[in-house]
Formats: C-alpha cells, structure tokens, sequence
C-alpha cells in the first residue's frame, strides 16, 4: 500500500511535468474506483491550468482556478508521466493529457484509489477536513500528542495510526518509530509520559523524513519505469522481522496483532 513518503515521492514526480501546464483532455475509461469519478470534471478541467500541485495525507491535490483534482492511490495505485502515445493497459483508469503532449496516468488493479473533484476549498471537503496534522510539520509535536491522549485508552500503536490524530503513519512507520523509542507497542495511550512522547515524536519526523529522501533519489526511475520509487529501502528493525534477533538486544521480535495490523516488537528493547 502506498504510505505517505511514496505519495509525497509521487508528488514530487509528477509536480514539474504539470505544474502550469494546461490541460487539453480528460479521459476516464473506469469511473468506478472507490468511488465514481464525477462526470462533472471532465467539462470543468479541460483548459484549466494546474496553479499547484500539493499533498495532505495522502492525498494529492492538483488546483486549477476552477476546481481542485483529490486523487488517492488507495491499495495498488500509481501515478505515472507518460508521452500521450503511450497506449494505456488494462488497469489504466484514468488520465489527465496535458499541452506539452504528456498524459498524467493513474493505474490502480485494485481500484481502490479515488478521483474526486472539490469546486471549494480542498481542505474541506468531508475526507480531508477531520485529518489529523501533518507529521513533518510544526503542529505535530510531543505536547500535541500528549494533549489528545490523555482522555483515550487505546494502545499507543493504533493511536499513531489514527489520521485523526496526525497522517500519514502508517504500519511500517508506526511499528518501526516504537521501536526506535523504546516504546511497547501495547502501552497505554493515556500512561505514556511528555518525555516518552518527546522521545517518540522526533523518531517518527526522522523515519518518515529518510523515506521522503530515498525515495526522493529514484524519482528518474519512478517517471521511466513502474511507477514504484523506491521508499521501501530503508532498513528495517522490526517490521517484517518476527522471530529474527533484535538489532539491539539480539533477542527475538515478536510479532502480534492489534487492530487488524500486524505489530512487531522486541519484548526487551520496548517498555
Ligand atoms: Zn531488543
């Protein structure tokens, strides 16, 4: 599943193929994604000029001064620049034709992944209004999230993963930030302390800043190849390590589900 550093990647991809550039076609050869890519957009896009390519989430947004396109890359999405010769394949649903002749593709097997189109103000339209802040940014801080988990008594795992709460955690992330700040994944939101917190929030900001970065450094192969940058070579301490030794301690990861995701720790290492 694409996690925010390979949407924000993605961002980054397509940003100076589009950016001011006019749109010359629509072409939408699914309309049923996660949702139905709405008829309406087509009319009001073509001859728009995308004015800024931007993210909240996980969600891509591509403003012109008539709308705003909210794209999702869902489970299997990919977002690709292609020259508008290149024949589309089987799981290409949607296309937006530029007029420098190139064609922003989306292909998404699964579909789920959206296309929606926002006449007002992105920022609150229903998906993205409740969203929690940006984890990179300075709203999200240690007192934020010591603040909003006094009152909850969820394990702190699932709580990172609320977009409620901040965007863009995902498994990975959450899993391999515990780790990094000696955190039990178990733990109690609510018994966890400022320091605790302090020591967590700048583990998250670095893991997802070194993915942002090397995925950053695959971004010739994420326009010619597949689509796929690169993000997922970061090493990882626990995820996707049950029964290995622990980096640290040598001891085995443990792996259990909570919330329907799996979670991987080191039983010493995290208290
Ligand atoms: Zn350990």
């Amino acid at each position: 599943m694409p996690e925010l550093p390979e949407v924000e990647t993605s961002r980054r991809g397509i940003k100076p193929h589009i950016l001011n550039k006019k749109v010359t076609d629509v072409i939408i050869r699914r309309k049923n994604l996660r949702w139905t890519i709405p008829v309406i957009m087509k009319k009001q896009l073509i001859g728009q000029e995308i004015i800024k390519v931007d993210r909240r989430g996980k969600y891509i947004l591509l403003y012109t001064s008539a709308g705003t396109v909210i794209l999702h890359l869902g489970m299997s999405g990919s977002l690709r620049i292609l020259k508008k010769s290149v024949i589309a394949e089987k799981h290409d649903h949607f296309d937006i034709v530029f007029s420098n002749n190139k064609v922003l593709r989306l292909r998404d097997p699964r579909r789920f992944g959206a296309v929606l189109w926002s006449q007002s103000d992105p920022l609150k339209h229903k998906l993205l209004i409740n969203l929690g802040p940006e984890p990179l940014s300075e709203a999200f801080t240690a007192e934020y999230l010591f603040e909003n988990s006094r009152s909850r008594k969820v394990a702190i795992k699932p709580f990172l993963m609320n977009s409620n709460i901040v965007v863009g955690v995902g498994n990975i992330y959450a899993n391999e930030s515990l780790f990094a700040a000696g955190i039990n994944p178990k733990r109690a939101t609510h018994k966890i302390s400022l320091k605790s917190y302090q020591n967590l929030v700048p583990k998250i900001k670095a893991i997802l800043k070194k993915s942002i970065e090397q995925g950053g450094t695959t971004l010739k192969d994420f326009i010619n190849e597949d689509g796929k940058p690169g993000y997922f070579q970061q090493t990882l301490c626990v995820y996707g390590r049950d029964s290995e030794p622990c980096v640290n301690c040598g001891n085995l990861i443990k792996q259990i589900t909570q919330a329907q995701r799996s979670t991987f720790y080191c039983t010493t290492c995290q208290k």
